[in-house]
């Protein structure tokens, strides 16, 4: 019999979400709602192809949930509350604790809770979702799935920071990796898109407003761009990036700043818009840039330096490359950043073709490339759903 699954992406105002006939994979409700907590909040959805879009103040998330249950009733998506079984939830950080999605109870939500100084952004909104559902659909089995589970396969060598190693193993400090559904979305997809052969040596450059690149070695996570935190890796929209770290005590002693309002300036006011001073959006850059702006054209040339530097790190812990895959936001949506990224790689074998990077192609590589480079839409919520039912599965 069809199972009904929800799988839930909320970020710091916003809940993505998609109901799932599992195992059929077959998308029932898919929806969006964005600025909660403010007047203006709206909830886009479409079911059966057809695009709906409400703009009414959302109070907080279980107003948010409440609304998506109602609408999934009054919309005769679901007869019953009770049908839905199961809800994914996508968790930032699971520390050490987690390698596998896990079942929701009183412990897991504490660990959760736990985790939030390393999360601050994403753990603690994650938690209020799990709560808001265990209130308004009681019956469904809550399940978490962690951003920093799919990258327990990094090696040591990668995940351990030259710190005192008490560091490490009194409170956990090593590299994690984050954007774990997505990067193992593109393990499992690019394979079945390309075959197994030509995607044993893989980069994937999950390019958001968060960012981070992933070197998989047969489908397995050996290597990611952030680390011990989302804060860590490329340039991102708000986020810094990797930075020297003598630059924060530095900065703390001789602006005066406390750790809290440094913590801020590196997740919100630095990364694209801190360099350009004008927006964390490529379009927008791209635009300025066109236009002559000296610090949008910084903005981007960092940007695509940092991404190069990593595929060329990446390269050497694969020991060569079969296929460079572009996904998130601007990874299948930006031409610019792709040609940008890529016309700096023919050292690597990697030249792409014009046309079909315009179009965001499935493959935009060049006949006389010796790297496929793919363009692929990521697809975290199915990989959400999936976790769900063999969780489900596994406690049957
Ligand atoms: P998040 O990390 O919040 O999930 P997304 O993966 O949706 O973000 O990426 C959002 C970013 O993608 C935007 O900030 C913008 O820079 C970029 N983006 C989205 N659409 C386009 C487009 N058509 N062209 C260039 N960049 C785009």
């Amino acid at each position: 019999m069809a199972e009904k699954i929800l799988a839930i992406n909320a970020g710091s105002s916003s809940l993505k979400f998609k109901l799932y006939a599992m195992p059929a994979e077959t998308v029932m409700m898919s929806g969006q709602l964005d600025r909660i907590g403010t007047k203006t909040s709206s909830f886009t959805y479409v079911i059966a192809g057809k695009q709906s879009k409400l703009v009414s103040p959302i109070a907080d998330f279980v107003a948010a949930i409440q609304m998506v249950i109602d609408t999934l009733l009054s919309s005769h998506v679901i007869a019953s509350k009770t049908e839905i079984v199961g809800v994914g939830h996508r968790i930032s950080h699971g520390g050490k604790y987690y390698s596998q999605p896990v079942l929701v109870d009183a412990d897991v939500k504490a660990k959760i809770h736990e985790l939030s100084v390393l999360s601050p952004l994403h753990n603690p909104v994650n938690l209020l979702g799990i709560e808001a559902f265990e209130k308004l659909l009681p019956a469904a089995k809550e399940v978490a799935i962690f951003d920093t589970a799919f990258h327990h396969t990094i090696p040591a060598k990668a995940y351990m920071y030259a710190l005192p190693y008490s560091y490490y193993e009194d409170h956990g400090i090593r590299r994690y990796g984050f954007h774990g559904p997505s990067h193992e979305y593109i393990a499992q997809r690019a394979p079945e898109l390309f075959g197994r052969e030509q995607t044993r040596r893989m980069i994937s450059c999950h390019l958001g407003n968060g960012g981070s690149l992933t070197a998989l070695l047969d489908g397995q996570s050996v290597n990611s761009s952030m680390g011990f935190t989302p804060l860590a890796g490329i340039v991102m929209g708000t986020r810094s990036g990797d930075i020297d770290p003598e630059i924060i005590p530095y900065i703390e002693e001789e602006l005066h700043l406390d750790s809290h309002a440094v913590r801020e300036m590196l997740n919100q006011d630095s990364g694209l818009l801190g360099l350009s001073g004008i927006s964390n959006d490529i379009r927008d850059l791209d635009i300025a840039a066109e236009a002559g702006n000296k610090r949008a054209q910084l903005a981007l040339d960092v940007y695509v330096h940092q991404i190069q530097q990593y595929i060329g790190a990446y390269t050497t812990d694969l020991q060569g490359l079969d296929t460079l895959v572009f996904t998130a936001g601007i990874g299948e949506h930006s031409a610019l950043i792709r040609q940008r990224v890529c016309e700096n790689l023919g050292y690597l074998g990697v030249r792409i073709d014009p046309v079909k990077n315009e179009a965001n192609a499935l493959s935009i590589e060049a006949a006389d490339s010796r790297v496929k480079v793919a363009v692929i839409p990521t697809d975290e919520e199915i990989v959400i759903a999936r976790d769900v039912v063999q969780v489900l599965g596994d406690q049957a």
